[in-house]
């Protein structure tokens, strides 16, 4: 059986400026900028309005810069960290995991890449990162299979996947939360199971707090810290 046409997106938005009394563009803008986390209706509006205000230059510049990161930001096919496509020459490395030097047998595995960047900030850990790309939280149905869990463990289970290096460790810095915690723990099962060492962050880090506000000097204690998961 053949579904009811559905109106366009056009004709929906078009129906939703008459009704909210803006034209249709102020309005889709509205609605985009309301789907960002943290950012009610209002606020949505506020910035509509500050767009609206800004020089032509100033808001084309915001919305090619929009543009070029979901053209040019790709993630590392290592550890899933943020790279800049043009950097890469090719190799799909991240510069943490294209940088020699650095301790490739230590691996941290933090939730987010703004984690990564303020645990890299210290200047205390030099050896490759792995980002899950979120904790497991079964209240908002993220399961291990929705991060990059299977390609941790692909790392651990076959150094031609860690840059032909086999781990000898993995430090979880995962957030102090209910869930980073639960995440920590279940990894922790999970690389034990495979002889490899596994250690967390000290806990200077307050319970409830996250990584990303934490200052340089209390995230370099907790990686100096670290200690045994289980
Ligand atoms: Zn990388």
């Amino acid at each position: 059986m053949d579904a009811q046409p559905q109106p366009s997106r056009a004709a929906r938005a078009a129906a939703k400026a008459a009704n909210s009394g803006y034209p249709e563009s102020v309005t889709r803008l509205i609605e985009e900028l309301a789907r960002l986390p943290g950012i009610g209706r209002r606020s949505a509006e506020r910035l509509t309005f500050h767009i609206l205000k800004a020089t032509k230059p100033e808001a084309l510049a915001l919305a090619a810069a929009i543009g070029d990161v979901k053209q040019r930001v790709r993630h590392c096919h290592v550890c899933y960290n943020l790279m800049d496509t043009a950097s890469a020459e090719g190799h799909g490395l991240c510069a943490i995991c294209a940088e020699p030097e650095r301790d490739r047998a230590s691996v941290m595995v933090v939730e987010q890449p703004k984690d990564l960047i303020a645990l890299e900030q210290t200047g205390t850990f030099k050896g490759l990162f792995h980002v899950l790309m979120g904790r497991i939280s079964p209240l908002e149905g993220v399961r291990p299979g929705d991060l990059t869990i299977a390609d941790l463990l692909g790392r651990i289970d076959d150094p031609a996947h860690n840059l032909d290096t086999p781990v000898r460790e993995v430090i979880l810095a995962l957030n102090p939360t209910l869930e980073g915690d639960g995440t920590a723990l279940y990894l922790a099962g999970e690389l034990e199971r495979r002889g490899v060492r596994v250690t967390r962050l000290a806990r200077g880090l307050p319970t409830g707090s996250t990584l990303e506000f934490a200052s340089k000097a209390v995230l370099a204690d907790a990686i100096e810290g670290r200690r045994p998961m289980i």
